[in-house]
């Protein structure tokens, strides 16, 4: 099955949603640290809900999800841009809790004073940071509160991961407008919907296709699809981002790194590429020459 968003509306009525699957991108994302099998579900759902959440902004640019936490897991974040390339890290440290674990529900109560970030990064305009309370049993179910509390839209998300496969879906009743209040409305769809909703299995939300998926569950509405849009494994890392790192760290810094580092060495954490700064290229970025 190929790695996918899937949006959908009921038609003459103010829901919409989407579904989304993956599977490669996961799969490559995953095979870049050796993560427990809990950690690798954890991700999946940040995955799976960051394409989802991509699709609800209007923006170029990228939106990203990051837990962060004391005790054994650190951070784990998971990002979408706006042509639909995903990335994912997680940094812990070992826990048997994460190893044996066959779900995200198990790590999310693990975690320490933890805190949902939620970043949008327009590619041109200011950056948004919501913060989201981690303090309920499921990633799905602190976002559905994140948007029945900041943004006022209720919203239904399931989200469900394997080692191998993720998927998710979201339904939104979006808010009428003046023309749309005019109309009869059918006021049973909105409860309808989201009981219909909540009835997928979780090995229905990863191995079904979205056609299937959708099918299964609105096969009496009038549901109207527009064109698939794929979704990829992308970085967004390059050798300026690291010279911009570094310019950030400062002149006295990149001196410092070069006694011990020449030519001094980045590593991507997310995709594994590695970048090299020589001496006159590193402090050429201040201006400054070899002397
Ligand atoms: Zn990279």
């Amino acid at each position: 099955m190929p790695d996918l968003r899937q949006r959908f509306f009921i038609e003459d009525s103010p829901v919409r949603g989407e579904v989304v699957h993956l599977e490669d991108a996961l799969q490559t994302i995953l095979a870049q640290r050796d993560y427990a099998p809990a950690i690798k579900i954890l991700l999946g759902e940040m995955l799976s809900a960051t394409a989802l959440l991509a699709s609800t902004l209007k923006i170029k640019g990228r939106i990203s999800l990051q837990i962060q936490a004391a005790g054994t897991f650190k951070w784990g974040m998971a990002e979408c841009n706006h042509l639909g390339e995903v990335r994912a890290l997680a940094d812990y440290e070992e826990d048997p809790h994460f190893t044996q674990a066959t779900d995200s529900s198990t790590v999310l109560q693990t975690l320490v004073n933890p805190v949902l970030f939620i970043n949008i990064e327009p590619e041109f305009g200011e950056r948004y940071q919501g913060i989201v309370p981690l303090d309920k049993p499921t990633l799905a179910g602190c976002l559905m509160q994140y948007y029945d509390l900041s943004a006022q839209i209720p919203t239904r998300i399931v989200l469900a991961s394997s080692q191998q496969r993720s998927g998710g879906i979201l339904i939104q009743l979006l808010p009428r407008n003046s023309e749309e209040e005019q109309k009869r409305v059918d006021e049973d769809l909105w409860p309808r919907l989201t009981m219909l909703t909540e009835t997928l299995k979780a090995e229905e939300l990863t191995n079904l296709e979205a056609n299937e998926i959708l099918y299964r569950l609105y096969n009496e509405e009038d549901v109207r699809l527009p064109e698939a849009e794929i979704l990829k494994f992308g970085c967004t890392c390059s050798k300026q981002r690291c010279a911009d790192a570094l310019i950030q760290i400062g002149a006295a810094a990149v001196r410092e790194t070069l006694e011990s580092q020449n030519p001094i060495g980045m590593d991507c954490q997310f995709c594994n590429s590695h970048y090299e700064f020589t001496a006159e290229e590193a402090l050429g970025l201040f201006g400054e020459h070899l002397s």
